[in-house]
């Protein structure tokens, strides 16, 4: 159940940064998801609806999610490809031991928009 805490620290985030710009409303907030989070975009996207319901701020805001590949590294052959899903396996030798990028973030505020009224 992180995924609630995840989507609290994106609304937080994006809260900051419209009242920084005077904002009277946030329309949209966009995101990056990357196979590195053990959650579905699905899950982000009913949590957003929940914490943001009673919030003006939030008042009909959209949240956008956009999907990014990682860097990996097979365990077995040493093969670097990218990743776009988890549970990943080597495109070269079949291996589920593979390693995703350990800087990867697992999700990403990447911009907010929002009406100045
Ligand atoms: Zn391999």
């Amino acid at each position: 159940m992180h995924e609630i805490g995840i989507t609290q620290g994106i609304i937080d985030r994006a809260r900051e940064a419209a009242v920084q710009n005077g904002a009277e409303r946030i329309t949209e907030v966009h995101i990056v998801i990357t196979p590195v989070a053990d959650f579905t975009e699905d899950a982000l996207q009913m949590f957003f609806t929940m914490l943001t319901e009673d919030d003006d701020l939030f008042r009909d805001a959209v949240l956008h999610a956009d999907h990014r590949p990682v860097a990996a590294t097979c365990q077995e052959c040493g093969d670097e490809f990218s990743v776009e899903a988890p549970g990943p396996t080597c495109p070269k030798c079949g291996s589920f031991n593979v390693r995703l990028d350990p800087e990867a973030p697992m999700v990403q505020l990447t911009d907010v928009i929002i009406d100045e009224g």
